[in-house]
């Protein structure tokens, strides 16, 4: 199957089990995670019609950023200056404080954001670059050892020191759901990602409500969906496993 035959069938899917669970197909966004691939297959994937791309790694989505935007000698054609228009960034791995910096220019949304510290950082490089960057706080939903995020009994106190820094815009939540075989095992977890999100913003004024759950991926983006995820973040699915 082509990467964009895979993409057909992943945004065939994500509309039906919106419908099926009383979404809207056109309020799910599908993140296509390039983590795995080159540039050519992410260049594929871009121009079958995926306009959010996410990486994992800072270093790594400033590579692809500048050779997805500029073509070998450096310019600019009309092909490159359309997918910089479209394509917004996402950084959905780990980043460490002192990575913040070399990509508060390029990225759309920031979904790991695990720490205070972590957040004051993106909050001032954004104000040095007169930017309101969108973050995602990450949470720990099934508290492994080997994850990141803020544990779920924390995520309320989390969000509202996040809410007051105000070159960070606080959306929403974000998790990677443990590796199972079965992806209605995670359907607890994603609901309690949806259960949390109510719970905080029970404790906002109306007008800051989060809206945005960024959780599923190939293989548990059907369950996250029907719980109401917001942003899927594919990539085995469209590339294939490597
Ligand atoms: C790699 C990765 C994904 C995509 O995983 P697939 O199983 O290949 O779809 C999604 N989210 C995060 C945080 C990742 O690191």
């Amino acid at each position: 199957m082509s990467i964009a035959d895979n993409i057909k069938r992943v945004i065939n899917n994500i509309g039906e089990a919106a419908i099926q669970s009383g979404h809207n197909p056109q309020d799910i966004m599908l993140v296509g995670v390039t983590k795995t691939v080159g540039v050519e297959q992410a260049r594929e994937m871009l121009q079958a019609g995926v306009n959010n791309i996410g990486e994992n790694r800072p270093q790594e989505l400033l590579r692809k950023y500048g050779a997805l935007t500029k073509n070998e000698a450096g310019m600019e054609t009309s092909m490159e200056a359309n997918i910089k228009a479209r394509t917004r960034w996402h950084l959905i791995g780990h980043l460490q404080t002192n990575k913040v910096k070399s990509i508060i220019g390029q990225v759309s949304l920031i979904h790991s954001v695990d720490s205070l510290r972590l957040a004051e950082e993106i909050d001032k490089r954004a104000a040095q670059i007169g930017r309101v960057v969108d973050i995602l706080a990450e949470i720990n939903i099934a508290r492994e050892q080997s994850k990141h995020g803020i544990y779920p009994e924390k995520a309320r106190e989390f969000a509202l020191l996040l809410l007051k820094l105000t070159n960070i815009r606080l959306k929403g939540l974000m998790c990677v759901a443990p590796n199972v075989e079965n992806q209605e095992d995670n359907r607890k977890y994603f609901a309690q990602m949806r259960d949390i999100m109510i719970d905080i913003n029970k404790n906002l004024v109306h007008n800051e409500n989060l809206t945005d759950l960024s959780m599923g991926m190939t293989n548990d983006y059907i369950a996250a969906i029907c719980e109401g995820a917001t942003i899927v973040r594919v990539g085995t699915g469209i590339f294939g496993a490597n």
